[in-house]
């Protein structure tokens, strides 16, 4: 994996790959610039390939003071470029999560948010680090 920073104002509309741009991985402030790994990205177009969908990023890359006010934990993968909170057209959380669990092979994270009261619709986190991590939000 790699750490890569894009100027969200210079590369905003530039692609990371096939189906993903720089500014789908900006910080919901609006910050510049905007960190992604290639790894992240390699990710989601495993994802996207598998359902044959769009895959929706309802937050990326995340600056410290954006996270805290998200709610996010201290050292949220977020923080390094290496997450995305994902929606996938037509797949449930739980087939979403399952997939990125195969993909993942034993490493990464993977956060189910399926829709609760109060939360209209679910979302899977997904993130790159190196060790493994499941929750369930
Ligand atoms: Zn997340």
């Amino acid at each position: 994996m790699a750490l890569q920073a894009y100027s969200l104002a210079r590369d905003g509309e530039a692609y990371l790959s096939p189906h993903f741009r720089v500014q789908e991985f900006r910080c919901k402030d609006g910050s510049d610039p905007v960190f992604v790994d290639t790894a992240l990205v390699e990710l989601l177009e495993q994802l996207r390939a598998h359902f044959g969908k769009a895959v929706t990023i309802t937050s990326g890359y995340r600056t410290p003071a954006h996270n805290a006010k998200a709610g996010g934990t201290r050292f949220s993968q977020h923080l390094y470029g290496r997450a995305a909170d994902i929606r996938v057209q037509g797949a449930s959380v739980e087939e979403v999560a399952a997939c990125a669990e195969r993909l993942l092979h034993g490493c990464g994270g993977v956060g189910r948010y399926p829709a609760k009261a109060g939360r209209a619709a679910g979302w899977v986190h997904v993130d790159t680090r190196a060790e493994k991590a499941r929750w369930r939000g």
